[in-house]
């Protein structure tokens, strides 16, 4: 029996938060386990946030089997990079989990300089956690797979952002079933913050889906080359050149409006990858099964 291969949006905002738009983060359910990428400020609670609308939206006609998003269920952290709006919600999330009994290691994966965070975490408030932290540190200079279940993997990869920064691919492996047919493994990709560059589509080359950040419009090129970021038409332009499915694209600037997210930020991606979308917090999105003919 497959399982569901979800990813809930729990943050699209850049470094700056607002009242609708938490900064990056996100879910993964995958075969049966659950991923965090990335971990903003404020992440804990929106685990809850995001369990009233998954329990909605299997309601409403989703996926009936859903599982609850806890965070004791947590099996693995993923992240990108040490600005803060991709991390600054660890430490609360780490102190709930061990508030609230969990005893299972936790594995943190992230660049070598989380290491000494985490060791500062443990330092001074967690040294007496009843779950082990086992931090994985990533180093490689192309597409590394980092994690083999089995059933699935997870690779790595370097972004190119002034300080060290991964993204990650999720694949399913085969041969994946659905009641006794077979499907065509899923997979998906998560580009954190980074400016473009020319290996990024070939690494992320026909995934199903691909989240891709795109802090500014077009027109603000000059300021993503600044500030190592991509722009509307980059994230759509690795999309295409990468052929994948579906691009979901976030981390938009304090400086966009938001009327202008659905509105004109979005046409910039269509125009050149029509099957993009541009993402909300809470968004659920359900990679479906498709049949192998
Ligand atoms: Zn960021
Ligand atoms: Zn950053």
């Amino acid at each position: 029996m497959a399982e569901r291969f979800i990813v809930n949006i729990l943050g699209t905002a850049s470094a700056k938060p607002k009242p609708n738009r938490a900064s990056s983060a996100q879910l993964l359910q995958a075969a049966e386990r659950l991923f965090l990428i990335d971990c903003s400020e404020g992440v804990q609670t929106r685990f809850l946030t995001q369990q009233h609308r998954l329990q909605k939206w299997a309601e409403e006609g989703g996926y009936q089997g859903v599982k609850r998003l806890s965070k004791t269920r947590l099996d693995c952290i993923f992240i990108s990079h040490i600005h803060g709006d991709h991390m600054f919600g660890l430490f609360p999330l780490l102190n709930t989990m061990a508030l609230t009994g969990r005893t299972k290691a936790l594995r943190i994966f992230g660049p070598n300089a989380l290491g000494s965070v985490l060791n500062f975490y443990k330092s001074f408030w967690g040294d007496k956690d009843p779950f082990e932290l086992l931090f994985e540190p990533l180093k490689m200079k192309e597409p590394q797979t980092i994690l083999d279940y089995g059933d699935l993997s997870v690779e790595a990869f370097p972004l190119k952002h002034g300080i060290e920064s991964y993204g990650f691919i999720f694949r399913e492996k085969g041969p994946c079933l659905f009641k006794k047919e077979a499907y065509s493994p899923r997979s998906y990709a998560y580009c954190s913050d980074t400016a473009p560059f020319p290996e990024l589509s070939s690494w992320v080359k026909g995934v199903d889906v691909l989240y891709h950040e795109g802090t500014y419009f077009a027109e603000d090129n000059p300021k993503a080359v600044f500030r190592m970021h991509s722009t509307t038409h980059d994230a759509a332009r690795c999309a295409l050149e990468a052929g994948v499915g579906q691009l979901l694209v976030a981390h938009y600037s304090s400086n966009i409006k938001e009327e202008e997210i659905h509105g004109r930020y979005e046409q910039q991606l269509k125009e050149i990858f029509p099957a993009s979308r541009a993402l909300d917090d809470g968004d659920i999105i359900d990679l479906p099964i498709i049949p192998l003919k």
